[in-house]
């Protein structure tokens, strides 16, 4: 299929937005990923919407019940990721709950603890019984109920101590295939690993790249 065709089954997005997350870390990373394409971006958190509740089973659907949730409340397309981190020894866990193991208080040394010592009991010390991804489900809603959806992951493991204070959440335990640093020892622009210098790293960047391709212009 020619670009010009698998592009017009897709919506473009233009103007004002709202970035359906209440995370700062996220909202930052949101921001900076738009900030090209001239759109304008408010948070659900600055517009003082509610959270909706996380009911999904799947990144991409608790990203759709949050996109939904703020179009449907400021008649805006509104724009949601619902990410997390998934430990292939832990059945994928944290997975959908990464925000929840962090506990009301956002403790996430906690968060990394805990995934360290269920490692540990384990007894996965190795870096291939370490194996773990993050997963991004990015999805935008439009007020009349035209939805886009875009999930991507990146492959890394888990690493022991937590290493680096940039980034945020789980950033310090995952190293990415391929990188001598952690997420949390990487500048935002080695993280996200854009064009022009990359082909995108991180798996915001990589779902956002795919839905820039489909729904956002220069
Ligand atoms: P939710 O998508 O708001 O439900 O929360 C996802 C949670 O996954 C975040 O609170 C972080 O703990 C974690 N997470 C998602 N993306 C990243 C990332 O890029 N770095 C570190 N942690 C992340």
């Amino acid at each position: 299929m020619s670009a010009q065709a698998s592009q017009a089954k897709h919506r473009r997005l233009s103007g004002r937005v709202v970035i359906a997350t209440h995370n700062p870390g996220k909202l930052a990373e949101m921001r900076e990923l738009l900030s090209p394409y001239g759109i304008e971006a408010n948070s659900a958190a600055e517009l003082k919407l509610s959270e909706p509740e996380e009911t999904g089973k799947t990144f991409a659907a608790n990203a759709r019940i949050k996109a939904r949730a703020a179009a449907k409340a400021t008649r805006l397309p509104a724009f949601a990721d619902d990410s997390g981190l998934a430990v292939d020894a832990l059945n994928g866990e944290p997975g959908i709950h990464s925000a929840r193991w962090a506990g009301h208080d956002k403790d996430f040394r906690g968060a990394m603890n805990t995934i360290q010592t269920l490692l540990i009991k384990q007894d996965a010390r190795t870096p291939e019984q370490r194996r773990a991804h993050f997963v991004s489900a990015l999805c935008v809603a439009w007020p009349d109920g035209h939805l886009e959806e875009f999930e991507a992951q990146v492959h890394g493991i888990i690493v022991w101590p937590p290493r680096g204070t940039k980034g945020f959440g789980y950033d310090p335990l995952f190293l990415p295939d391929g990188f001598q640093a952690t997420f949390g020892e990487m500048s935002s622009d080695e993280k996200h690993g854009l064009p022009p210098k990359g082909t995108g790293l991180s798996h915001r960047a990589r779902a956002f790249l795919k839905l820039a391709e489909a729904c956002l212009e220069r």
